[in-house]
């Protein structure tokens, strides 16, 4: 059986260099061969800063990491690829100081990394169908007790069972919130809306095949419906911030929900998360 792991091994031998890094960016992205009949090679001192390929005949040149957020960075290639590789196995989120050490890099550059990477998971626009589970949790806070309540967030998830999840940070979790998050998320079609009791979707779920459990009364299962699935993912996020990060403010919380959701996507197979973050983050950004 062919091994689903991705791990330093796997990365030394597929990306020993920032030569090899750099030749896979052109290679997926672009062709060697040019329109003109000429063939693109990586131009000489092309490696580090420039990361340019030129066309042996019309001489047009090509940058892989244009656009990217690779691109004005000083950090090696290697070095990036070694914190997508951390980043991909690190289901409970990765902290700067962790990857700083790992990488032998600053803080402020580990930071950023961390940053950018999380940026560039943009979530699928796929509507969820079949039985989808709905839930609103109340996440994140700041290391001050004070602070710590209401710098919370209200995030809303939504998992179609056996499939994908979309989660996103809104502003609070009143009926409208609930309205686009559900519209834009869940398809009315071949769909059982499962939720909690909540009034907000009242006047909001209409058209939805909705089935819900009270849990201002107890009530959390009820033959299949209950909404555990979710609950495990809010319980997995409010683990992970406290024990990884420690604490996460509102204005980033967007971008570790999105890791959360995205490696909650990716979770079978490693290699696979590997390829697919790499995939996501060598298409230049608009
Ligand atoms: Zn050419």
């Amino acid at each position: 059986m062919k091994s689903t792991k991705y791990g330093l091994t796997s990365l030394r031998k597929q990306f020993p260099t920032d030569r090899a890094c750099i030749e896979f960016m052109f290679d997926a992205m672009h062709g060697r061969k040019c329109s003109c009949g000429g063939s693109y090679s990586l131009m000489k001192n092309g490696e580090r800063k420039q990361r340019t390929f030129q066309c042996s005949m019309c001489r047009n040149k090509i940058s892989p990491t244009a656009g990217t957020i690779f691109h004005k960075s000083d950090t090696p290639l290697v070095l990036w690829f070694h914190a997508l590789m951390v980043f991909s196995n690190a289901k409970s989120g990765m902290s700067a100081s962790a990857l700083a050490r790992d990488l032998e890099v600053t803080y402020k550059t580990a930071w950023r990394m961390l940053t950018l990477i999380r940026k560039g998971l943009k979530q699928s626009e796929d509507v969820l169908h079949g039985d989808v589970e709905l839930d609103s949790g109340y996440i994140g806070g700041t290391a001050k007790q004070k602070e710590w309540k209401r710098n919370k967030s209200t995030v809303f998830a939504a998992v179609q069972r056996g499939g994908e999840m979309r989660a996103e940070v809104v502003r609070d979790g009143g009926a409208k919130a609930h309205k686009n998050f559900l519209w834009k998320n869940v398809s009315t079609i071949d769909t059982r809306l499962i939720t909690d009791k909540t009034n907000k979707l009242d006047n909001v779920a209409i058209g939805y095949d909705r089935h819900s459990v009270d849990h201002s009364r107890g009530e959390y299962v009820r033959g299949d419906i209950h909404v555990n699935n979710v609950e495990t993912f809010w319980s997995h996020v409010k683990r992970s911030i406290k024990g990884t990060h420690k604490a996460v403010s509102p204005k980033h919380l967007d971008g570790y929900i999105n890791a959360f959701v995205w490696h909650y996507n990716n979770r079978h197979s490693d290699s696979e998360r590997f390829a697919s973050l790499l995939g996501v983050l060598m298409q230049p950004a608009n």
